[in-house]
């Protein structure tokens, strides 16, 4: 019967046949609810991928492409289903499948639980680059840790932040598929020992150990329609059984369970720390456990298919390091090479510098690993003696390199000197890896004339510049259906692939037709977010007014509180009747903060407050209104970002590596007000000052200004200014609690507050006055919208992975072809050694 069928009713068939089988027989329930309906639909999709994952596999297999593994402590998911069906173009099966249900995709779509894997946009970059690494059918396996409890939800008691765990995996996952054959041991504690053998030859040992199970969960990363399924490996941590039975023979029955405890706690919840650590031994053991794992899982396949040729090896891997989270891998490889596979140290050097390449997210000093010399050895001892090994014959070259010069030892020395040594991480992947890369030009830059300037003197070819981006199949195909519809009617839908062609669209600005249709699509998204924030806030927001968004991690230097008290400012002038100018505005404000952060959350309960203050004012109402978004995430942003008129990028300049927040605002037709800082310069390069709102001090300018900083001069200078801070001072925001935000008006008072806000503060203002003045125009704001998204093709993740492929990792695509034209500075960068 199938054969007399079309390949495409057959495919319905298979779908719909698998939905209603795992309906039966799987769920146990007689009236399905939308809880199951997702269930069942999320694995009969799965079931449709199970043969291309199958045959990507034999495929990479078969073509000895150079192979590569992106190592990260975080993969901010978000949802799989709509992704998936997108990818394996399912979406008119399913919806026919599911109208025997009545139900609808968008709300079954709704039940599955976010993978928040990460904190932000580190986290998120992972996930981005996974899906273009599929649809660009690179042979990239993901490596990463199956927290059982992913980033924390938040809501606000009293305006307050309140943490909640998230058990993401309560109800099972049906993404993930246990891959037993693929189970790694991970060693902790111990002692080292060495002993000669017969020929004479020494060894070293880690003996006493206690062992820790990593089991693999896989995940399926489907490619845009070109039957790809690539893999998203996590690590979950359980006890061994022998660690178990030992226990249990001595009849320490509590003693058995306590341990496996304790080995469990590894892959139990991810550190809701964004750019800034604490030392914390339970998060060295998650970075160790990673590298370990994945670096054996990869061993392992590779010698067990063509034999323990590690120069072969080398010239099929490369290692990509997402921050210095997994550069413990460093030291791992040559510990693996020489003690597992008994490799000489200049043979096990030469296979690890080959294959290592480290991306560097930050340079906010407060987020640069180092571990205390003390924790390592307690913990790794084998490991730390070999980053020693690796220290000495580092500091012989620097030597070399600076004769007599002390101090250049001192600087780049992998471990730090003092009473508290310490491990350099970043140093060590810096030394480790043979390409060292920031995420923004501007980034990249601060790295090599500041934070790594000594280095870059060393090694300069060895450091280069990738711009982030993201995946414009979740970020616009997925999160804004209309407005990629519109899309593919006017030009088809290569730009889904080949996100430059939306350059074509610019000419659009003067086609009245399409702009009434994207104006149309703006407010009918913007409706969405309207809904999303009445939900949850029960702020009404009105889509006829501007909306003004800034969604991100609560951090000082993204600088929310510049946002608010530009919305003081505009409260002030409100409820004193000058209104003269004032476009009508709804700012919405989202995003967390690290529970341990004190001026972050006080951030967030001030946002609160004055949100609570503008809309309880009826004068007000007609002209602002706010609302602070609780538990943002994957999800909103995806409600978000296609309903928003202006981005908030508003960063101290210096401070934000890229921002990938800019771009999926961007994409989707909002106009930004920003900072020179990150990727906001990128943007504004191409899409034109005239479609951009600029302010502010620029990189060099706040560096200028730190040492002479006068917060008291810019009050002095600016009655704006003065009046909100203090209306601030008065208690306004806080009437029961008096002097509550004290100690951010000190903050923002101090002449060594590093983030400088009120510097930029009348910059702000008169940015946001000219906000005002294009929104009333919207023919003219309508166009610079399309520009846009027009001009922002250079930011799909698609472009980022390109370069990552022909500058660092040099792999051929899946068909065999080599599609580098620059396999020469590959040579330079191999020839290049550490
Ligand atoms: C994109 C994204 C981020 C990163 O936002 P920035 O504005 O670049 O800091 C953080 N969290 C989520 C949920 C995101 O989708």
């Amino acid at each position: 019967m199938p054969r007399a069928k079309s390949n495409k009713s057959a495919h319905v068939d298979s779908l719909k046949n698998s939905f209603d089988h795992y309906i039966r027989y799987s769920l146990s329930r007689d009236k399905p609810q939308e809880r199951d309906l997702y269930q069942a639909l999320a694995l009969s999709v799965r079931e449709q991928l199970m043969d291309k994952w199958r045959d990507t596999r034999i495929r990479n297999n078969q073509f000895s492409t150079r192979k590569v593994a992106y190592l990260s402590l975080e993969f901010l998911m978000g949802r799989a289903l709509g992704n998936a069906i997108l990818n394996l173009n399912l979406k008119p099966e399913v919806e026919q499948t599911l109208l025997n249900y009545s139900a609808e995709l968008e709300q079954i779509a709704e039940q599955e639980q976010d993978a928040g894997l990460g904190n932000g946009g580190l986290g998120r970059l992972a996930a981005c680059f996974l899906d273009s690494c599929a649809c660009l059918d690179m042979p990239v396996l993901g490596y990463g840790i199956r927290y059982e409890y992913g980033m924390f939800t938040q809501q606000f008691c009293e305006g307050h932040q309140i943490e909640q765990p998230d058990r993401w995996l309560r109800d099972g996952n049906p993404w993930e598929i246990k891959v037993p054959h693929h189970n790694q041991l991970v060693r902790f504690g111990g002692r080292t020992d060495t002993y000669t053998d017969e020929q004479g030859r020494l060894h070293h040992q880690w003996l006493d150990s206690e062992e820790v199970l990593a089991v693999a969960f896989d995940l399926p990363i489907p490619g845009y329609q070109n039957g790809r399924i690539n893999t998203l490996r996590l690590w979950k941590a359980e006890a061994t059984d022998e660690f178990d039975l030992s226990q249990f023979n001595q009849g320490g029955y509590s003693e058995a369970v306590a341990a496996k405890n304790q080995a469990e706690q590894i892959t139990m919840v991810l550190y809701p720390n964004d750019s800034s650590e604490n030392g914390k031994e339970l998060r060295l053991r998650q970075q160790y456990f990673l590298s370990s794992a994945s670096l054996q899982d990869m061993l392992a396949s590779f010698v067990s298919s063509h034999g323990a040729d590690f120069d072969a090896f080398a010239a099929n891997h490369v290692i990509q390091l997402n921050d210095t989270h997994p550069s413990v891998s460093v030291a791992e490889m040559m510990r693996l090479l020489m003690d597992v596979y008994e490799q000489g140290w200049d043979e096990a050097w030469a296979i690890t510098h080959r294959v290592m390449a480290y991306t560097n997210h930050t340079l906010l000093p407060e987020a640069l690993e180092c571990w205390p010399v003390e924790l390592f050895e307690r913990l790794l001892p084998r490991v730390l003696e070999i980053i020693y090994e690796i220290n000495a014959r580092f500091l012989e070259q620097v030597a070399h390199h600076w004769p007599g010069d002390g101090s250049k030892l001192a600087e780049l020395s992998i471990i730090s000197d003092g009473p508290h040594k310490q491990v350099r991480m970043a140093h060590l992947a810096i030394v480790g890896s043979f390409s060292v890369n920031g995420v923004a030009k501007l980034h990249t830059e601060l790295l090599t004339n500041g934070l790594f300037k000594t280095f870059y003197e060393l090694w300069p070819q060895r450091f280069n510049n990738k711009t982030n981006g993201v995946t414009p199949r979740r970020w616009l195909a997925n999160a804004n259906p209309r407005l990629a519809k519109l899309l593919t009617e006017r030009m088809g839908e290569g730009w889904i692939t080949d996100l430059s062609q939306l350059n074509a669209i610019s000419a659009y600005t003067s086609d009245s037709d399409f702009c009434h249709h994207w104006r149309e699509i703006k407010h009918s998204n913007k409706k969405a977010v309207a809904r999303l924030v009445e939900a949850r806030c029960g702020v009404e927001f009105d889509p006829s007014m501007m909306f003004d968004v800034q969604v991100k991690r609560i951090h000082e230097y993204k600088r929310q509180l510049l946002n608010i008290l530009h919305v003081i400012h505009l409260y002030r002038r409100i409820t004193q009747g000058d209104t003269q100018g004032i476009t009508p505005r709804c700012v919405l404000i989202g995003g967390k903060a690290a529970p341990g952060y004190t001026m972050a959350k006080l951030i967030l309960k001030l946002a609160n407050n004055v949100a609570y203050m503008v809309n309880s004012d009826p004068r007000v109402r007609p002209w602002l209104r706010m609302a602070v978004l609780p538990d943002y995430n994957v999800s909103a942003m995806e409600v978000i970002c296609p309903g928003t008129d202006l981005s908030e990028q508003i960063s101290t300049a210096g401070k934000e590596a890229s921002g990938t927040g800019n771009m999926k605002f961007m994409m989707n037709g909002a106009l930004t007000i920003g900072t020179l800082d990150g990727a906001n310069i990128e943007i504004l390069d191409a899409v034109g000052e005239e479609n951009f709102f600029l302010f502010g001090l620029n990189a060099h300018q706040v560096h200028q200004t730190r040492t002479n900083y006068h917060p008291h001069h810019y009050v002095e200078r600016s009655d704006n200014l003065r009046q909100v801070l203090s209306l601030l001072e008065s208690g306004h925001f806080s009437l029961l609690e008096p002097g509550l935000f004290q100690p951010i008006l000190d903050a923002l008072l101090s002449p060594t507050d590093p983030w400088m806000t009120v510097a930029d503060f009348d910059a702000y203002l008169c940015a946001q006055e000219q906000v005002d003045h294009a929104y009333a125009n919207q023919d003219h704001w309508t166009r610079m919208s399309i520009r846009n998204t027009a001009a922002s093709g250079r930011f799909s993740s698609d472009v980022t992975i390109s370069n990552y492929r022909d500058e660092i990792w040099h792999c051929a695509d899946a068909t065999g072809s080599s599609t580098s034209s620059t396999s020469n500075s590959h040579k330079e960068q191999v020839n290049d050694k550490g």
